[in-house]
C-alpha cells in the first residue's frame, strides 16, 4: 500500500520505536495491538517450535546474500531442497504454497490451486496450528502474518491463541511483526509460533530474483530471522527448553521476477530445520514442502493419526527407497540438450537387486529414456515442461520412470517396451503380500502399464493394469500368496509408441 508523504526509511524508524503505526493503515488488526504484543496463555511445553515463512525466497540466491542467520541454520541443521507442482495440479503461487506448508498435504487434497483459494478444504485438512489446538489445547500458539489472506481464508491462523494480522505493506509490516514477535519470545512463554514475511516476494516481483535488490531483501529478512533466533537464546528458561526452528518458502521466482508457472526457478522450494534430533549439515534429497507440518508434530512428540491423511514426513526421517541409493551415480544429460549440463539427474543402472529387461525395447531414441530409467524430479521434469511431469509430487529423491514420449524425441526404431523387476521378497507362511508404491501415470493411445507377480520364480501373472491417468497417488496391490510359496518378485511392464509415461517410487512389499 502507498505511504504518501512519508519515506520508507522514516516509517521503519518510527515502527521500531513503536509509534506511528496507525499511519500504516493496518487492515485487520487494531492499531493498539501494534505497539504491544498480544498476551498469550502461558506455555506448557519444553519442546518449542518456531516456523518462519519467507515468501518467494529462491534458495539458490541465499548463497550470494548477506544472510548469516540462514547460513547458520544450514550449517547446524538439515536443508532439503525440492520442486513444487505446477498446473494443472496448482499454480506456483502463494495460496497453494502456504496451504501445502500449513496442512502437510498436496493441493489435490487441501484444494487450493491458486490465490482465489477456491476449493479450499481446510475442514478436512486443517493447518498445523488448528490441528495442534485440537489435539493439544494446552499449547500456547501464536501466528503473525502480513499477507492477510493467510488469515481471512483460514490457511494459517485458525487455532492460534493470539495472532497479528497486517496488510501487505511488507516493507513496514515485516518489521512490525519482527518487533512484536521478538517481544513475545522475550517476555512471554509461547510453545509454537508461525511468523510470515513477505518482502522477498514483493522485491522479486518488482526487481527480479537476479537483482541486487532481491539479495538486499533477503539480507533484511535474514536480519529479522536473526533477531528472533537471538530472542529465543536470550530467554531465561532457554537452557531447559528444546527449540526447533524451521524456515521455508511457498515458491520461487524467475530471474526477471514473477511466479505461478512451471519454470524450474518458480518451482524451487526448501525446508530448513534446526532442532533436537535434526542432523547438522544434512542435505537430504527426499524432503518436500509437505514435510513442514509433520516436522512440527514430531518435534512436539505428536504422532499424526493416519486419518489426518498427511503427505509429509519429518525432515529427520529418511526414506528407505532403494532408488535413492542411486543418488551418487546420477549422470548429466546425453541427448536431452534442454537440460543444463550441470544437472546430474539420471542413470539407467538399477539399484542392487533390481533389474531392467529391455530385450523387446526398440533401438535409438533419446538415450536417457531408452527403457526404465532412474531420475530426479528436476532432471526428468526439465526434459519437457507443461506435460504434467511437474505433478510427480508423491515421489521423493530418485524414482523410476518409463517415458515413451521423451524417448521418441530422437530417431528410433521399434516400440518402447521395458520391464522393471524388483528383488525377490520372502513370503513364507503369509496369506497375502501387498506391493505399495507411489505413481504418476499418464495414459494415451495403446500404451500399456501392467504389474506382474511371480512366486518362487514362476511365470509372472498380471495383478494390476492401468488404463487411465493416475495423477500422483499412493498405490497398493494385494495378492494372495499361493500355498507353499516362499518368495515373490514384481515386475512393472510398460509399452508405448510416443505416448506418455509412468513413474514408480517408494516401493514397499509387506506380508500379512
Ligand atoms: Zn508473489
Amino acid at each position: 500500500m502507498p505511504l504518501p508523504g512519508i519515506s520508507r526509511r522514516t516509517v521503519l524508524a518510527a515502527t521500531a520505536a513503536g509509534t506511528a503505526l496507525a499511519a500504516t493503515g493496518l487492515a485487520t488488526a487494531p492499531a493498539a495491538l501494534a505497539a504491544t504484543p498480544p498476551t498469550l496463555p502461558n506455555g506448557t511445553s519444553a519442546d518449542k517450535v518456531l516456523v518462519v515463512g519467507m515468501d518467494g525466497l529462491r534458495h539458490d540466491r541465499i548463497d550470494a546474500a548477506n544472510a548469516p542467520a540462514l547460513k547458520s541454520l544450514m550449517a547446524n541443521g538439515t536443508y532439503g531442497r525440492s520442486l513444487l507442482y505446477a498446473n494443472p495440479m496448482a499454480a506456483t503461487s502463494s495460496g497453494p504454497g502456504w496451504s501445502t506448508i500449513s496442512t502437510g498435504v498436496w493441493p489435490d487434497k487441501h484444494g487450493v490451486k491458486d490465490n482465489t483459494f477456491t476449493g479450499k478444504n481446510y475442514g478436512r485438512y486443517p493447518g498445523f496450528l488448528a490441528r495442534l489446538a485440537q489435539v493439544r489445547p494446552q499449547l500456547s500458539l501464536f501466528a503473525a502474518v502480513d499477507w492477510p489472506e493467510l488469515d481471512t481464508h483460514g490457511t494459517v491462523t485458525p487455532g492460534a491463541d493470539a495472532k497479528l494480522v497486517y496488510d501487505n505493506d511488507y516493507a513496514v509490516n515485516d518489521a512490525v511483526i519482527t518487533d512484536l514477535t521478538e517481544q513475545v519470545l522475550r517476555d512471554q512463554n509461547p510453545d509454537v509460533l508461525f511468523v510470515y514475511f513477505g518482502e522477498t516476494d514483493e522485491i522479486g516481483h518488482n526487481h527480479g530474483a537476479a537483482s541486487q535488490k532481491y539479495l538486499d531483501a533477503i539480507a533484511v529478512q535474514d536480519g529479522y530471522l536473526g533477531r528472533l533466533l537471538a530472542a529465543i537464546k536470550a530467554r531465561p528458561t532457554y537452557a531447559s527448553e528444546r527449540w526447533t526452528v524451521l524456515v521455508t518458502t511457498d515458491h520461487g521466482h524467475t530471474d526477471a521476477g514473477g511466479h505461478g508457472g512451471s519454470a524450474i526457478e518458480e518451482r524451487r522450494t526448501f525446508v530448513l530445520a534446526q532442532g533436537p534430533g535434526i542432523a547438522a549439515g544434512a542435505r537430504p534429497i527426499d524432503t518436500r514442502l509437505v514435510d513442514v507440518a509433520p516436522t512440527v508434530f514430531r518435534q512436539l512428540g505428536i504422532v499424526p493419526d493416519p486419518s489426518w491423511g498427511l503427505d509429509g514426513k519429518p525432515v529427520q526421517e529418511r526414506t528407505t527407497d532403494p532408488f535413492d541409493t542411486l543418488q551418487s551415480s546420477l549422470a548429466g544429460r546425453v541427448d536431452e540438450t534442454g537440460i543444463p549440463a550441470g544437472v546430474l539427474g539420471f542413470t539407467r543402472t538399477p539399484p542392487s537387486g533390481w533389474s531392467v529387461i529391455d530385450n523387446a525395447m526398440g533401438t535409438g531414441g533419446v538415450s536417457e529414456w531408452r527403457g526404465w530409467s532412474f531420475a530426479t524430479d528436476e532432471f526428468w521434469s526439465r526434459s519437457q515442461r507443461d506435460q504434467w511431469r511437474e505433478l510427480n509430487v508423491r515421489a521423493r529423491g530418485v524414482f523410476a520412470v518409463a517415458d515413451s514420449d521423451e524417448w521418441a524425441d530422437k530417431s528410433f526404431s521399434g516400440t518402447y517396451d521395458s520391464t522393471l523387476v524388483t528383488p525377490a521378497y520372502p513370503v513364507s507362511g503369509a496369506s497375502a503380500v501387498t506391493l505399495g508404491f507411489t505413481t504418476l501415470y499418464r495414459q494415451e493411445g495403446a500404451q500399456t502399464a501392467r504389474i506382474l507377480a511371480s512366486f518362487n520364480g514362476g511365470t509372472p501373472t498380471v495383478v494390476k493394469s492401468y488404463t487411465a491417468d493416475v495423477l500422483s497417488q499412493v498405490q497398493t496391490v494385494t495378492v494372495p500368496v499361493p500355498a507353499g510359496a516362499s518368495s515373490v518378485g514384481f515386475r512393472f511392464h510398460y509399452t508405448g509408441s510416443n505416448n506418455w509415461y509412468w513413474t514408480v517410487d517408494g516401493v514397499t512389499v509387506t506380508t500379512s
